[in-house]
């Protein structure tokens, strides 16, 4: 067991073995049955409830909890209309309706389907269907001499962050952005849909954030500081995240009208989508009215943070997260998570009670707002930036969970950590681990002639982008931090719509919420691992030959360009870090043999340790995105959610700057140099326990 001497490793395991019985699937369901049981979007009354029945859980299982409260601009819509103007006129319904066999969906206090921080306006002009509306395809149009300027753009969900379909349609000159769900992408194409079975329905539609993220994430208007009450706030007119123009989330059954109505080219084959019409592109002869406006407030939202106090090193802290806020109702997203977390919560808060005691200190955080662009955590990350600076050893996320395998995103020091937990834990319904199932697995959806699964022989981890809770703690702040899930078993097609509910998630999810049971088994053995570990369990081969793996991909990539880039500085660094981190194994395993480690010297070690990731931060960020400090992960500016690894290098070579590129080598050497002080001092340490 990585950072434990043999006589502590036997101690551990027989608590975390306690702690792996305690979490219950009808607890699970039970849970959820409650906290999805209304709507329960960030800034609402019922959101407020929510919170404060997770304090109440906390407080009843004896933990020491709070609410921290912010205040950001969460904007609700108080207009929303779309409608085709002519030739053949048409009034889009925007509206979901109810399905008799889930009263949920029928619930009052339902958020209207709308992209968050789209612009208020009122524009009227001819369509044009851009596809996924990401840069490759306005590439397209060009070489078809055709411009989006002064037009409205349909795009269908899919392919990247939804952020980036309006983002890039203004860049363009487009005056407003229609994003519609395709059922190529998750209709009837791929399923029957709800109520019969899991995929979107005709009028199903995919709320969401279109806040520029990739720029920086939470409150719009308090960058890099948090948003309480009495804060210093910018405009909006000083928001760099707020689109600047209208954009509205619709079903296909409101895209319909407006696609059959276009002319022009016939789009080409991998544009076209399911439904039953011929795709043009347009321009005209659809001319469509959209307008949008909002009450551009803010709100209060409600993080909820449990806190186990640490015995030995009360200092360093270990984190895990889930938000709670949802769309609508959201039992998969975020419930199915967060209930999870909560079986976390109180399988350690039994332990404690029957006399475990964590050497450093636990913070379970249910987050708010994340839905809106990560807010609670974002927020409370800045609020507490230079305490968790010097404190955060690492964070822990989880989000939607489902029937399936374990999928881990990770920072690449946790890799060889997170393989050993998925080791530990029992896949649901098998004599598996849970790391053998999700190596082994032949997917029973799988359709044969994908491939989107990869077989490995050891278990990975893939680099983070920005789904989710953790973005602040990775990439504002430089904390190794790790998200982990179950999926895989089955499709969905209601995500941020009125079908996310507790229905549809017991009809065709997780149905026996085993694989919330395992999520949370997994997650309490991971915090409780780096909370006890003598030394904490990072380790720098694997990164060093992950981050190597990139650079080959960038230097390809510019030879495609015909441009030879030279990586020398950072290949030395990332051989450098080879070598030390294989010295450091060593070293560590012959501390390890002795039967109990000084905490006095852990502590200096284990601050190394720490440091480690926090060297892959500068203060100043990546280039124009100063939020973004981590010089190895970052969501692409032009991706939203999809990671970019060593995103300042790769993003020069993308657009073929070869001057910033060789000044992005050189930052990118001297941030695995420090890294590599970090590892050196950890190395002499470990070497003085
Ligand atoms: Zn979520």
């Amino acid at each position: 067991m990585r950072g434990f001497p043999a006589r502590e490793a036997t101690q551990e395991k027989r608590w975390e073995e306690q702690a792996r019985a305690i979490p219950e699937p009808d607890r699970l369901r039970k849970d959820m049955e409650f906290m999805a049981a209304q709507p329960h979007q960030a800034g609402s009354a019922r959101g407020k409830v929510v919170a404060e029945w997770i304090l109440s859980q906390f407080k009843e299982w004896g933990l020491d909890a709070h609410i921290e409260e912010f205040e950001p601009l969460l904007p609700y819509p108080t207009i929303r209309e779309v409608s085709v103007v002519s030739p053949k006129p048409y009034q889009a319904k925007l509206k979901e309706p109810v399905v008799a066999q889930d009263p949920n969906s029928g619930d009052a206090d339902q958020l209207p389907s709308y992209n968050a921080y789209s612009a208020s306006g009122d524009v009227t002009a001819d369509a044009v269907y851009v596809n996924y509306g990401v840069p490759d395809d306005y590439e397209y149009l060009a070489k078809h001499n055709i411009d989006v300027k002064g037009k409205i753009v349909i795009a269908r969900y899919g392919k990247s962050w939804r952020g980036i379909k309006p983002k890039v349609a203004a860049e363009h000159g487009a005056v407003a952005c229609l994003i519609y769900s395709d059922p190529k992408e998750d209709g009837f194409y791929e399923g029957d849909v709800f109520p019969k079975g899991p995929m979107r329905p005709e009028q199903g539609v995919q709320r969401g954030s279109v806040m520029d993220m990739p720029f920086y994430s939470g409150d719009p208007l308090t960058p890099g500081w948090a948003a309480e009450k009495g804060a210093k706030r910018l405009s909006r007119a000083e928001a760099k995240v707020l689109m600047t123009i209208p954009v509205l989330p619709i079903s296909y059954a409101d895209a319909k009208p407006i696609l059959e109505q276009l002319n022009g080219p016939v789009a080409p084959t991998s544009w076209r989508g399911a439904l039953p019409l011929t795709y043009h592109i347009g321009p005209g002869a659809a001319k469509v009215h959209v307008k949008t406006d909002f009450d551009w407030t803010t709100k209060p939202i409600y993080d909820v943070i449990a806190t186990i106090p640490g015995s030995t090193f009360p200092d360093e802290w270990v984190l895990a997260g889930n938000h709670h806020d949802a769309w609508v109702n959201g039992a998969d997203d975020p419930i199915s998570g967060a209930v999870a977390l909560l079986e976390t919560a109180r399988s350690l808060a039994k332990l404690q009670a029957a006399g475990w005691h964590p050497e450093r200190t636990i913070k379970i955080a249910l987050w708010d707002a994340e839905e809106f662009g990560l807010i609670g955590s974002t927020e409370w990350a800045e609020k507490h930036q230079d305490e968790l600076k010097q404190k955060a050893a690492a964070y822990l996320n989880s989000d939607s969970n489902g029937a399936g395998w374990l999928h881990v995103g990770a920072s690449h020091t946790l890799e060889e950590f997170a393989s050993e937990v998925a080791h530990a834990v029992p896949q649901p319904g098998g004599t598996q681990s849970l790391a053998e199932a999700s190596l082994h697995h032949t997917n029973p959806d799988d359709d044969p002639e994908r491939h989107d699964h990869e077989h490995h022989d050891h278990f990975q981890v893939d680099a983070l982008g920005a789904g989710s809770d953790y973005v602040a703690f990775l990439d504002f702040l430089g904390v190794a931090s790790m998200n982990e899930g179950f999926g895989g078993a089955g499709r969905s097609g209601i995500y941020h719509s009125v079908y996310d509910s507790i229905y549809w998630y017991e009809h065709f999810s997780d149905t026996t919420f085993v694989h919330g049971q395992a999520l949370a088994r997994f997650t309490t053995t991971a915090v409780m691992r780096l909370a006890d570990a003598p030394v904490l369990p990072l380790e720098f081969t694997r990164f060093a030959s992950t981050v190597k793996g990139y650079v080959d991909e960038i230097v390809q990539q510019a030879q495609k360009a015909n441009h030879k880039l030279d990586v020398t500085a950072i290949q030395k660094q990332l051989d450098l870090l080879e070598s030390t981190g294989k010295a450091y194994e060593a070293t560590l395993k012959a501390a390890v043999a002795k039967d109990s480690l000084d905490p006095k010297k852990l502590v200096a070690l284990n601050h190394s340790l720490m440091e480690s990731e926090r060297a892959l931060t500068r203060p100043e960020g990546l280039p124009n995105r100063w939020w973004y400090k981590h010089q190895i992960y970052a969501p692409g500016f032009y991706t939203g959610y999809g990671v970019k690894t060593i995103p300042g290098l790769r993003e020069a070579v993308d657009s073929k700057n070869w001057d910033l590129a060789a000044k992005e080598i050189t930052i990118v050497a001297g941030c695995l140099d420090a890294m590599n002080q970090t590892v050196r001092d950890a190395l002499t340490e470990t070497g003085g326990l």
